[in-house]
């Protein structure tokens, strides 16, 4: 049997997947998929799969992946999908296709013991409670009693960010090859039992934190690989951005200090100058960190005369850096600690000349302050060559699946963001009656989003919906801001009216126990921002209304957007349809996406935008959703919700 038999021997009605998936349905849309991601890994080519809530798609890579592929990643956009992935989805698969196939879950350096990090800590006795010095004594015991390092193998009876902080690693802080306890080192244990395994399930970040890999000698989980699958891949974009980009924080220079003062402490010779310059580069720092003071937020560094003492103090803190480094290179006899120091000044003193250079137009130099730190970034404008460099060099194939990557059909925006533009594109609509099991309304009358009384007006024009759903709604906002506010007025009104329709605000719980909560009370309204757009999954009745304040477009004068705005004005392009539309259209499909999670949901979906019919580029928008059925008229709208 050929394996595109096999893939549709898997996918029959009553074939292998209907054997251990209860309830299983053959899905046209979900076995074509399928058969083209078979085609593309066999001719080891990229492929895009759009397919719309409903169609499988999990499923619809694994099978060929499974089938065709000898060793495999799939990168998925978070650790809940992840865990989802390995736990659930992965296993049903293996069931029905009975096939041995070993599968392993990388996570993060974070998630495992250092040993040198631990011998350090000990060395430095630089705890100030028992209690700390007690929980660092569990890791350290740990470290020969476990066998893989995991921390989450200790069932700690609290979480104590500053003791674990010292007992992992980081990529600055790991010596790498050079580590005298490479032998034993559990983030090395763990890759090389992922190498060993033919599927091995990361995240986006670790996947892209992969390919950073190579320079510290732990080797890459690429070149051994022959697909690679991304799920919701709408978010890779902005994920190889942050990759292909750079940042340093004040608290990496903080550690870098820290560092710096151990490998001092051991110096046989030229101890004396190194620490004068030590105390230099710890005075650099703090001036530099109080030249932040009062501001809290995203900064976009263009704006010179405002951060002229920032950019002032960070030219010092280089200039310190440089000399520092050259002292220590100049020690005969230097130890790995500030072997690794020096390696890491010389990447502050690049990282900080590039930062505060204004010629280098290919990046956005920003900047993003908190009480805890201070983030230094360089994001590339564009990662498009990078990115499709990577992709195609027809050694393997890549698969790009997400449910939100169009827009009206054209998958443009995302193919060019990353360089793909000569990938294949398919897209699967969902298999769901959206004509008969859903309604768009978009209110009459409403004000322009800037306008003052806009989000009390959101509220009056949700609440006869509302009431007429029993809850079981979720309210996406743009904006904390105007979360908490639309909060305050909604439960005010209920209150007033008496309706028993509890509230559940995004802030009052982590998102994991609100939606339990949401799932469990069954006549809620669930209030949330952007978190809350996306991975949130209530089937059934549980959830019929979903409300959505504005369209997303993302702030312009956000850095990040703001560089992003100009360079494409600078190329002669349209920021607007060309970035901030399709960029929207992806959000506003992913918050849509809420509603029908089923074959059997009923909802609708309230959007108060006012331009989603006034402006000629809605139209656009509007057509990228799925087909429901649309009305201005509030009556049609509570008359389907007191069915549903
Ligand atoms: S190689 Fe890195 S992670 Fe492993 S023990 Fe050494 S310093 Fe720690």
């Amino acid at each position: 049997m050929s394996i595109e038999e096999e893939i549709d021997r898997a996918f029959k009605a009553t074939g292998l997947l209907s054997e251990v998936v209860a309830g299983y349905k053959r899905r046209i849309e979900q076995t074509e998929m399928a058969q083209a991601i078979g085609a593309a890994i066999k001719r080891k080519e990229p492929i895009i799969c759009e397919a719309g809530t409903g169609t499988g798609k999990t499923f619809a890579y694994l099978i060929p992946a499974f089938y065709y592929g000898r060793k495999i990643i799939i990168a998925t956009g978070t650790k809940t999908l992840q865990d989802q992935l390995f736990d659930q989805d992965i296993q049903v698969v293996r069931r029905a296709l009975k096939i041995p196939i070993t599968v392993a879950k990388l996570k993060g350096r974070a998630n495992y013991l250092c040993h040198h990090q631990v011998e350090r800590t000990k060395s430095e006795r630089s705890f100030t409670s028992l209690r700390e010095v007690e929980l660092f004594n569990m890791y350290e015991r740990m470290l020969d009693t476990s066998e893989s390092g995991d921390i989450s193998e200790v069932n700690m009876p609290e979480e104590n960010s500053k003791v674990l902080s010292s007992v992992v690693s980081t990529r600055d802080n790991c010596l790498g090859s050079d580590c005298p306890h490479i032998n034993k080192c559990f983030v090395l244990k763990a890759r090389k039992k992922a190498l060993a395994a033919e599927v091995i399930v990361v995240n986006h970040h670790l996947f892209f934190a992969d390919l950073a890999l190579k320079q510290d000698g732990f080797g890459e989980l690429l070149p051994e690989c022959d697909v690679v699958i991304f799920d919701e891949a709408h978010q890779v974009g902005d994920v190889a951005s942050q990759f292909f980009g750079s940042s340093i924080s004040t608290n990496q220079l903080n550690e870098l200090l820290r560092d710096l003062r151990y490998g001092s402490v051991m110096l046989e010779d030229g101890s004396e100058t190194v620490n004068e310059l030590v105390d230099s580069f710890e005075k650099g720092v703090r001036d530099f960190r109080l030249s932040f003071e009062g501001l809290k937020g995203r900064y976009d560094l263009r704006e010179r005369s405002r951060f002229s003492k920032a950019i002032e103090h960070s030219s010092l803190l280089g200039l310190i850096s440089k000399n520092l480094a050259e002292s220590i290179g100049s020690i005969t006899l230097i130890n790995l600690e500030l072997q690794h120091c020096r390696e890491r000044l010389l990447d502050v003193v690049i990282f900080l000349e590039i930062w505060s250079d204004q010629d280098d137009r290919s990046v956005i130099r920003w900047f993003d302050s908190s009480i805890q730190s201070v983030r230094m970034h360089l994001t590339p404008i564009d990662v498009a060559e990078e990115f499709s460099s990577i992709v195609m060099d027809g050694e393997r194939s890549w698969v790009f699946t997400s449910a939100t990557l169009s827009v009206s059909g054209d998958a443009s925006y995302f193919t060019q963001q990353l360089g793909l533009e000569s990938a294949k594109f398919q897209s699967w609509d969902s298999p769901f009656d959206y004509s008969q099991n859903s309604v768009l309304y978009v209110p009459k009358n409403m004000p322009e989003p800037a306008h003052a009384s806009y989000v009390e007006r959101v509220v009056e024009e949700s609440i006869e919906a509302i009431c007429a759903a029993r809850g079981r709604c979720m309210m996406l906002f743009t904006s904390l801001a105007a979360m908490r506010a639309a909060g305050d007025r909604l439960s005010k009104i209920l209150k007033d009216r008496n309706e028993g329709i509890p509230l559940l605000i995004q802030g009052d719980g982590s998102k994991f126990d609100l939606l339990n909560q949401f799932k469990n009370i069954r006549n809620a309204v669930l209030l949330g921002s952007h978190s809350f757009w996306e991975g949130v999954d209530v089937r059934g009745e549980g959830l019929v209304l979903v409300i959505i304040d504005k369209l997303p477009f993302s702030v312009p004068d956000d850095p990040v957007t703001a560089g992003r705005i100009d360079y494409l004005r600078s190329q002669g392009g349209n920021p607007f349809m060309d970035f901030q539309v399709p960029e929207a259209v992806i959000s506003l499909k992913q918050g849509a996406g809420r509603l029908i999670r089923d074959e059997t949901d009923m909802g609708v979906l309230i959007i108060c935008d006012p331009r989603l019919l006034s402006k000629p580029y809605g139209k656009k928008i509007w057509k990228s959703l799925p087909t429901m059925r649309r009305t201005q008229d509030l009556g049609d709208v509570t008359s389907f919700l007191e069915r549903a």
